[in-house]
C-alpha cells in the first residue's frame, strides 16, 4: 500500500537554487493521496482534547478544513493581512526576505478555548509561531500543531519547543 511520502513530489532548485521544494499538489490531485493525507493528519489528533482548528492561509485551509469537518469541530482561518472584514488582531513575522503579517478575527477564538493549529508544512516554524501568538492574544491555548510535512533540518521544532508538534512525513 502507498504511503503519504509516495505522493509528495520533490522539486529541486525551486523557488531558488539549492532548495528542494516539497510539493503537496501531487498528493491532493490523487484521490487516494488526498484521503490518506487527511486520514493520517486526523490520526495525529487521536486522544487530543480540543475545541477549534485554525489553519494558516493558504495550504493550512486545504488541510485544516477537512480535518475539522471529519472531527466535527469549527474551523478558523488565519489570513494574510487585509483580507478579514471584521475586527482583527495581527502579528508580523520574519520571512527569509522581508516580513509577513497574518491576522485572525477577534471573535474567532474565545478565552480558554483549546486550539489545534494546522499547516501543510513546517520549515523554520516562523509562520506557526506567529499563528500561535494570535491565538494566545485572544486567550486561546494552543494544545497541538500538526503538519503533513516537516523539514526537520530547518529546526522549526526547536523554535516551537514549548508546543506539542506532530507531522506525518519528516525530511532531514
Ligand atoms: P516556516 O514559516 O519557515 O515554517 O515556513 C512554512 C511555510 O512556508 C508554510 O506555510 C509552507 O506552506 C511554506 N513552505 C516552505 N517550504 C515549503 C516547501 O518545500 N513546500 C511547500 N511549502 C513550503
Amino acid at each position: 500500500m502507498k504511503k503519504v511520502e509516495d505522493y509528495i513530489r520533490s522539486i529541486p532548485d525551486f523557488p531558488e537554487p539549492g532548495i528542494i521544494f516539497r510539493d503537496v499538489t501531487s498528493v491532493l490531485q490523487d484521490a487516494e493521496g488526498l484521503k490518506l493525507s487527511i486520514d493520517e493528519m486526523v490520526k495525529l489528533l487521536d486522544g487530543v482534547d480540543f475545541d477549534v482548528i485554525a489553519g494558516a492561509e493558504s495550504r493550512g485551509f486545504i488541510f485544516g478544513m477537512p480535518i475539522a469537518y471529519a472531527l466535527g469541530k469549527p474551523f478558523v482561518p488565519v489570513r494574510k493581512a487585509g483580507k478579514l472584514p471584521c475586527e482583527t488582531v495581527s502579528q508580523s513575522y520574519d520571512l527569509e526576505y522581508g516580513q509577513a503579517t497574518i491576522e485572525i478575527h477577534k471573535d474567532a477564538i474565545k478565552p480558554g478555548q483549546k486550539v489545534v493549529l494546522v499547516d501543510d508544512l513546517i520549515a523554520t516554524g516562523g509562520t506557526m509561531e506567529a499563528a500561535a501568538k494570535l491565538v494566545e492574544q485572544l486567550g486561546g491555548e494552543v494544545v497541538k500543531m500538526i503538519f503533513l510535512i516537516e523539514l526537520a533540518g530547518l529546526e522549526g521544532r526547536k523554535k516551537l519547543a514549548k508546543y506539542d508538534l506532530a507531522s506525518v512525513v519528516s525530511y532531514d
